[in-house]
């Protein structure tokens, strides 16, 4: 039912980032190699992504958009966090709070288009496309007009949208991403691109560093790979004589999504305590593999946050982790 969709969507869809960040975890979900994001006037009027994954039936198109119809995650599943989503919400609130559109091709099958508006749903149409699926969303928030006053200017969403993307870029360095500005029309402003990085992960992981954190990111970064308890620790980190003006680049992920915690901040002061100053930061892209139960997802999944069942174990692999890469570089 349309209002309890756009009460429900208010709660889940803050601003265009996070409908922006829902859509390429959909693509990742379906496979995709390359992912293309067009968005005009911070993605209040416009945000498109495309996809060369693998696809939405045309008789499934109905139900993708049908709240909670098509849950990657059943019960057994809630604290799997690869499916970090609003488990089968997004679609569903995007189409109550904006004007969706979603045009998909399976492999061998004709492509095939609905759209949804303000939680009113149209009918499949035949379409054309070549394959993959392009989600297109305007206007976001025109059916709660309350929450538009909450967003901020064109370029600070813009900012935040380029900040999620440049996340997600780093936990899926496989996978191709270009970001573009379209708000004047046409083609648009490229404003990010990574192409899918090749070679083992850490090659993998490290070119995808390069481009997202700058090349004096990437010469110093200490690589990272340890192992306790159950915990797998993997990245590059960097000491804080790397400085990239005032930005403070430390990213942690875990079961590979992006997640925010004061932890790895602690851990990386406590890391290098000896080296820090007043405006040099450290830098680390830094990512925790663990089974799911050792993590709780109970908080709200838009904002990512992540709470260890055992936060000290950790901070304490973390700390002796980036001690060792230290030491093995000399320090
Ligand atoms: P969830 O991702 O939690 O299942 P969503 O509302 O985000 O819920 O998506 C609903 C469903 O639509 C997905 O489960 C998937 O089957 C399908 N879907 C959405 N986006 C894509 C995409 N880009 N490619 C293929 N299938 C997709
Ligand atoms: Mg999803």
């Amino acid at each position: 039912d349309a209002a309890i969709n756009r009460i429900a969507a208010g709660e889940v869809v803050e601003r265009p980032a996070s409908a922006v960040k829902e859509l390429v975890e959909n693509a990742l979900d379906a496979g995709a190699n390359r992912i293309d994001i067009a968005i005009a006037d911070g993605g209040k009027t416009l945000i498109r992504v495309a996809d060369d994954g693998c696809g939405i039936r045309a008789d499934q198109l109905p139900l993708a958009l049908s709240r909670h119809a098509t849950s990657k995650i059943d019960g057994s599943d809630l604290l799997d966090i690869h499916s970090f989503g609003f488990r089968g919400e997004a679609l569903p609130s995007l189409g109550a709070v904006g004007r969706l559109t979603i045009t998909s091709r399976v492999s061998g099958q004709d492509a095939a288009q609905i759209a949804v508006s303000g939680g009113q749903m149209g009918p499949v149409k035949p379409a054309a496309l070549t394959g993959g699926t392009v989600v297109e969303l305007r206007d976001l928030f025109f059916a709660t007009p309350a929450r538009l006053k909450f967003l901020r200017t064109d370029r600070a969403e813009m900012q935040a949208i380029s900040d999620t993307i440049k996340r997600l870029a780093m936990a899926e360095p496989f996978v191709g991403f270009t970001l573009r500005d379209v708000s004047g029309g046409g083609e648009g402003r490229v404003t990010f691109r990574a192409d899918p990085e090749t070679g083992d992960l850490f090659d993998a992981l490290h070119g995808r560093l390069a481009r997202v954190l700058g090349a004096e990111f990437a010469e110093n970064a200490l690589k990272i790979n340890a192992e306790r308890e159950g915990f797998l620790l993997t990245g590059y980190a960097a000491l804080p004589t790397y400085s990239r003006g005032s930005a403070i680049a430390q990213y942690l992920f875990v079961n590979g999504r992006p997640v925010r915690d004061k932890l790895l901040v602690g851990a990386l002061r406590g890391a290098f305590h000896d080296f820090l100053s007043r405006d040099r930061h450290p830098a680390a892209a830094l990512f925790v593999e663990c089974d799911p139960h050792l993590v709780d997802v109970n908080v709200h999944p838009a904002k990512s946050e992540v709470r260890f069942r055992d936060p000290g174990v950790v901070r304490g692999l973390i700390v002796s982790a980036l001690r060792h890469a230290l030491a093995d570089a000399g320090h």
